[in-house]
């Protein structure tokens, strides 16, 4: 019998070993990178797994059966993960966001929720913690979530039409059941909840306004939709500019249904722009990741599955600080090498987009959406 080939799926995304500086230097919180930006916001993906195929992220064709997912060995375990939390709590880090692949499909995951609610900013202040999930299983987990520790949650939902929907998630999962979860974050308190619909124009676009309308109507202005741009993340999703509607053009089709003032940002370095409802019945916010960069403010940092890390969301390698891990460095030493990481990050992706194309051709090897999240 010939021998079983496993592929090294580990082993798919370039990765460096970051080195240890032999100086060590103690962790002020006070971070910035090449150009002057913080690290505030760690976004944590806990799987690559996902029981859904949204064709702009794992489209079905690539993600088959035959796709090999990280074994469970490669996998950061609770430990690692808030090993390093801490660590980057340290140098500022004040946001955790828990993604994947669908972070309700990893295992006791209400164990980790539990064990980063326990971290503390340097000045005693408990973490923003949160996380995206597609709503599939909210409503079972919803308050186990919510007694472990969570604050809120993001649902990502792009259509209220089923037939739409169960086309876009491509699993044929109705859209009943996500609204239920919805529901139920809202009973057991992981507000305010945001939902996040990804417009792919001709695909779902004139879901804009039914959408707008039921989440104004049906949950008292408390759940905030926001549209995201289709973005070019990933090699496997075959992104065209024609698919995307430039949140401009979501804006005026809800003005002609919905007049809307501006409001200001809740923070640096947020994706959203935000707007009000005229008549009082809410928020809505657009996040426009292709027609208006928001690099300048990004203060972002993502840590995959098994531990690499990435300053981009469009990063073509990442830094293996899983290696560091299990290669018996002690926290000063990996916090050391974190922070060099972040002095170095120059990463602009979004805001030179046009130029790269043009350099670049489509060829370009980039991570995928469902590996470090969204
Ligand atoms: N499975 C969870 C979910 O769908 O919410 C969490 C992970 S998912 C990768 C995180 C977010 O990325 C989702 O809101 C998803 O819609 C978004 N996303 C994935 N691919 C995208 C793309 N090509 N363009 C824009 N957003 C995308
Ligand atoms: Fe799964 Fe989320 Fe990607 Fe859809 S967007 S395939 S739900 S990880
Ligand atoms: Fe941040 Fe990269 Fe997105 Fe720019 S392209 S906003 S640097 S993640």
């Amino acid at each position: 019998m010939g021998e079983k080939i496993i592929p090294l799926a580990d082993h798919r995304y370039a990765a460096a070993v970051p080195a240890v500086p032999s100086r060590l230097t103690a962790p002020t919180g006070l971070l910035a990178d090449r150009l002057g930006r913080p690290l505030h916001d760690l976004r944590i993906s806990v799987t690559d797994r996902c029981n859904f195929r949204c064709s702009y992220c794992m489209p079905k064709e690539v993600f088959d059966k035959n796709y090999a997912f990280l074994p469970h060995a490669s996998l950061l375990s609770f430990e690692e993960i808030t090993r390093l939390a801490r660590l980057f709590v340290a140098h500022g880090v004040e946001k955790l966001r828990l993604t994947g692949g669908e972070p309700l499909l990893r295992k006791n995951l209400e164990t980790l929720i539990g064990m980063l609610s326990a971290l503390r900013t340097p000045d005693g202040r408990a973490l923003d913690l949160t996380l995206t999930t597609n709503g599939s299983l909210l409503a079972r987990k919803a308050a186990a979530l919510k007694a472990a520790g969570l604050q809120r949650v993001t649902v990502s939902l792009d259509a209220l039409d089923d037939t739409i929907f169960r086309r876009m998630n491509d699993v044929d999962f109705p859209v009943a059941e996500v609204l239920e979860g919805i529901d139920e974050a809202r009973r057991v308190g992981l507000g305010p909840i945001k939902v996040n619909m990804v417009v792919k124009r001709g695909t779902n676009d004139h879901e804009i306004v039914p959408m707008a309308r039921f989440f104004r109507e049906q949950f008292d202005g408390q759940v905030v939709l926001r549209f995201i741009e289709y973005m070019d993340v990933g090699a496997t999703n075959g992104w065209r500019m024609d698919e995307v509607l430039p949140s401009a053009e979501v804006v005026q089709r809800l003005q002609a249904a919905f007049p809307l003032e501006p409001l200001e940002p809740n923070a640096v370095g947020e994706t959203a722009q935000r707007w009000r409802y005229a008549d009082g019945a809410g928020e809505v916010g657009v996040i426009s990741s292709v027609t208006q960069a928001f690099c300048r403010d990004c203060n972002r940092a993502r840590l995959s599955t098994e531990g690499k890390l990435f300053l981009c969301l469009f990063a073509e390698r990442g830094h293996d600080l899983r290696a560091l891990l299990r290669g018996g460095w002690d926290d000063a030493q990996i916090a050391t090498a974190m922070a060099d990481i972040w002095q170095g990050r120059g990463d602009r992706y979004s805001e030179l987009r046009g130029q790269q194309a043009a350099e670049s051709g489509s060829g370009q090897r980039r991570v995928e959406m469902h590996y470090i999240g969204g």
